[in-house]
């Protein structure tokens, strides 16, 4: 069955103009998807009505055949829905392991699941002690994804994974998702800039241009065919 289900969403700022229009997005356990298009294409949009931050207009979100309500993130998380947002949302001013700890609700258990991401992120272990605010680009993003996983999403949305970063830390962290993905069976929704970099980890890709998907395919597909996303964006406006 799939983990996530998308079916006909619409979703916008103002009421009436939805900047999203039917979106249909399917994901199986374990999968990577990435959504690319240009500039203004919606995919933030879609990442924030998936996670009940932003209402939808129309359609139905499933996560393991379980509705998400519409406008909901608190409910959105509990079934699963967990957003890593463009700005990582920490708290700069706490060290990286009161962050970590804000995440677990129960004290019961809490340095064996601090461990587990650790485990996966050595290079916080070495930095639990240092405010959020002072880790380097890379740490920020692995610490903002190791606080998400600690609410145990099935579905994993991360916008913008690697702004700011050099391509070589973007790898370590694609690695890892790759990892978490094949391990634990966590679906994962990224929006990517670097095209070449997404569609190497991924399983899947669709392209948005003007708020609809215009092209979905096997990540193994658009990569066998370099121009069929530039065909896409010119296509799709
Ligand atoms: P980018 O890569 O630039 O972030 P994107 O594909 O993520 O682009 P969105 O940020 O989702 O695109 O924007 C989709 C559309 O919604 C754009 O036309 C944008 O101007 C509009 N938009 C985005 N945020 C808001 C907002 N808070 N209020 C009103 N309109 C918005």
């Amino acid at each position: 069955m799939s983990v996530l289900e998308c079916v006909k969403l619409d979703a916008g700022y103002s009421k009436g103009i939805p900047c999203l229009r039917g979106i249909d997005l399917t994901l199986d356990p374990g999968q990577i998807t990435c959504l690319l298009g240009p500039n203004g294409a919606g995919k933030t949009t879609l990442l924030m009505a998936l996670s009940g931050l932003l209402p939808r207009a129309a359609g139905e979100v499933r996560v393991d055949g379980h509705a998400v309500a519409s406008g909901n993130p608190r409910q959105a998380v509990r079934s699963g829905m967990v957003l890593v947002p463009d700005d990582r949302a920490l708290f700069r001013l706490l060290s990286t392991e009161q962050n970590l700890k804000l995440a677990v609700r129960e004290r019961a258990g809490r340095r064996a699941a601090l461990d587990t991401v650790l485990d996966r992120f050595p290079s916080l272990r070495r930095r639990l002690k240092v405010d959020a605010g002072r880790l380097s680009g890379g740490e920020q993003q692995m610490l903002a994804i190791g606080r998400a996983i600690l609410q145990h999403p099935k579905v994993l949305l991360i916008d913008e994974l690697s702004m700011g970063l050099a391509p070589v830390i973007v790898d370590e962290i694609l690695e890892v998702l790759v990892a978490l993905a094949r391990d634990e069976g966590m679906a994962v929704v990224l929006v990517e800039q670097h095209v070449h970099l997404a569609l190497a980890a991924a399983d899947r890709a669709s392209v948005l241009v003007h708020g609809r998907v215009v092209d979905q395919d096997d990540a193994s597909a658009f990569r066998a065919d370099p121009q069929r996303i530039e065909r896409a964006y010119l296509g799709g406006g």
